[in-house]
């Protein structure tokens, strides 16, 4: 039996690793794909405590290390549902069954994808959902944004200084006017306002996307990539015996991390909470796994 099973190894999860080890417990985390969560997808962070500027890969790398250092073990496996029974929790993964003591959950949020025509076919061959990690790939090509908020407005003039042309297309923009103004100045970027991709096509990889306002204009574009930036969503439905989430989806726990349940924590951006940010994520791995250990060693005096 595990003492503390930490499912995902973001921020917020490599945080509460640390703080559970040196608090004497035995801590394994459950990580469905690379350490570091979203950081690996950000490019430079310039609002992390004591980093002018740091890269998102650097700050994960140094927050892994910190935590095996610290003798947290890893397993790289989704975790795809946990129970509970008599105070032992069972988690399983798409491997194995692991019972353990208490759960913190930090898996953060996903990408939302655009699900028209071809998007799950180019996944991954032309679609893509990190500017800054993929934007090189495309230098001197035309590419398409899907998006409307900050994140698309931000990916479409970082792209403008590597690609020839950027097509971005917001079914509504809620972009702030600063970025729209940014947008507006570049040449070399044409807003489809009101439009939203309806095909993603190509051979091998992506060539191009067809665009529509439902009205009566109906674009089709060559295009070598497609970035998306959608925003997030949350996979949470698998933690639904053993936590409540809210109408967003996201598991209702307050800043003690402390959800419904006894033994379970979520920690992250995972969590209702008004900021998610790295910091914030730190923060609350560090709370969920204060607590936890206290539990747990009052635990093992029964
Ligand atoms: C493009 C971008 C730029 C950003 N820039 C900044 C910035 O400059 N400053 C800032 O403070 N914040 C920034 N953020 C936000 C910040 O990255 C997040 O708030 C932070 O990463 C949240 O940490 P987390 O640990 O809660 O979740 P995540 O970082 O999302 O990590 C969750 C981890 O859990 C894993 N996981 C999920 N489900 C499972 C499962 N079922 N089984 C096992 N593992 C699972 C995931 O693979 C992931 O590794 C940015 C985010 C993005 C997307």
């Amino acid at each position: 039996m595990r003492e503390l099973v930490i499912i995902g190894a973001g921020p917020a999860g490599l945080t509460a690793a640390v703080y559970a080890r040196r608090a004497g417990v035995d801590v394994l985390v459950c990580e469905g794909g690379m350490y570091g969560g979203q950081l690996v997808n950000t490019e430079t962070i310039k609002n992390y405590p004591s980093y002018k500027t740091v890269e998102g890969w650097e700050l994960a790398r140094n927050m892994y290390l910190q935590a095996e250092e610290c003798g947290a073990e890893f397993l790289y496996e989704n975790v795809i549902s946990v129970t509970e029974k008599d105070g032992v929790f069972t988690v399983t993964t798409d491997k194995q069954v692991i019972e353990c003591l208490a759960v913190i959950i930090a898996n953060g949020s996903k990408r939302k994808r655009i699900g028209c025509k071809g998007s799950d076919r180019y996944e991954g061959l032309g679609i893509s959902y990190c500017a800054s990690c993929d934007g090189q790939l495309y230098k001197g090509q035309p590419v398409a944004v899907v998006g409307g908020g900050d994140n698309a407005f931000e990916d479409a003039l970082y792209l403008s200084a590597l690609c020839t042309k950027v097509h971005l297309c917001a079914k509504s923009v809620t972009a702030s006017e600063e970025s729209v103004e940014a947008v507006k100045q570049k040449e070399n970027i044409t807003l489809y306002e009101g439009f939203y991709p309806t095909e993603i096509y190509g051979e091998m990889r992506v060539t191009g996307i067809k665009i529509s306002d439902k009205k009566e204009t109906d674009l089709d574009i060559p295009v070598a990539a497609v970035f998306t930036a959608l925003g997030q969503t949350r996979d949470n439905a698998i933690f639904a015996r053993v936590v409540v989430v809210d109408d967003s989806g996201y598991i209702i726990a307050a800043e003690d991390c402390a959800t419904d349940t006894k033994g379970v924590w979520a920690a992250g951006d995972t969590r209702t909470k008004p900021l998610r940010q790295i910091v914030t994520a730190a923060s609350d791995g560090a709370t969920a796994a204060t607590a936890a250990s206290a539990y747990i060693i009052k635990k093992r005096k029964k």
